[in-house]
């Protein structure tokens, strides 16, 4: 039987009605709250008595469309339940402590340069390798026993052959700056030390027999001092420490991992940096990363990057 306009609007009507009137019950009983429910599919249109649901969806062109259906209510989580949420809330969750350090033992700066003056000692006089007859002096180190930050050079030049200490003279001082205006740490707080602790002549690179002989009291050294970061300076310290034959340009701007887990960070040689001033700015850039990564592991703040006009 066909079915008038006015018919089918009516029909419409009653059927939103009756629609909104299910949706309330469900609600309710639902525990959801009350207001207007979220937009739902269009009720499939009603049509006369006796056609049902099936001639509706046979007048679409498609299957009986399915009721949708509401999901199952669940109950709120209990935030001491979730892992990282601590049990009274988030505001009274204890701040997160910086990482531990397990490499570094309790020793005091006091015996640690014991086992420094030891290694010293054990050096004494030293002829175990060739570098020994040309040197004026041996070269052992500079700075604190109880340093955080290490820096590696490669072997003394004739300043330090000279006065007994690391890095001294031009390049020296071009590390002294770069400790106490980039790090802002006193240069008398890190420790400094060379791979082979006598000059090679004419400045020539380390033989690996020499590298052999003296690199295991360079180790002695690290070991007493456990430095939280060692900065190698240089293709060779670089090359000798991490034990690779990759470019300095290539290994620089990342730190790597040395030992029981010590933050290596490579980067140009003071010396390099006085033929090549336009490479200062990416031994800045590694500076600035052993900045961060010192603030990290000690959980400490330095002080500001000091400007060339002492700001
Ligand atoms: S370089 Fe090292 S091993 Fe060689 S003589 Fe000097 S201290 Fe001894």
């Amino acid at each position: 039987m066909a079915v008038g306009t006015d018919a089918w609007g009516e029909l419409l009507e009653l059927a939103r009605d009756l629609r909104a009137e299910l949706d309330d019950h469900a609600r309710s009983a639902a525990g959801l709250p009350e207001g207007p429910a979220p937009e739902l599919p269009p009720p499939p249109p009603m049509v006369s008595a006796g056609g049902g649901r099936g001639a509706a969806a046979r007048r679409e062109g498609g299957p009986p469309a399915a009721a949708p259906r509401r999901p199952e209510p669940r109950p709120a989580p209990d935030p001491a339940s979730i892992p990282g949420i601590h049990p009274a809330g988030l505001a009274a969750a204890p701040a997160r402590p910086p990482s531990p350090v397990p490499h570094r033992s309790p020793r005091s700066a006091a015996e640690r340069g014991e086992v420094l003056r030891a290694i010293r000692e054990d050096l004494g006089d030293c002829q175990r390798c060739r570098l020994a007859s040309g040197r004026t002096t041996l070269v052992f180190s500079d700075g604190s026993p109880d340093a955080k930050v290490m820096f590696v050079g490669e072997a003394p030049g004739a300043d330090e052959d000279r006065r007994g200490v690391p890095f001294v003279g031009a390049a020296g001082q071009m590390l002294t700056d770069i400790i106490e205006n980039v790090l802002r740490i006193p240069r008398e707080e890190v420790y400094i030390a060379n791979v082979v602790k006598c000059r090679p002549p004419g400045n020539r690179d380390p033989g690996a027999d020499e590298v052999e002989t003296c690199g295991p009291f360079l180790m002695r050294q690290i070991e007493a001092v456990e430095p939280l970061i060692l900065v190698a300076l240089g293709r060779f310290a670089v090359q000798t420490l991490l034990r690779s034959q990759a470019p300095i340009s290539r290994m620089r701007g990342r730190f790597h991992r040395f030992g029981a887990g010590i933050s290596l960070m490579p980067t140009y040689h003071p010396a390099y940096l006085l033929r090549n001033p336009a490479d200062k700015r990416l031994v800045f850039e590694d500076m600035v990363m052993v900045r961060g990564e010192y603030e990290r592991l000690t959980g400490t703040t330095l002080p500001p990057v000091r400007s060339r006009r002492g700001g």
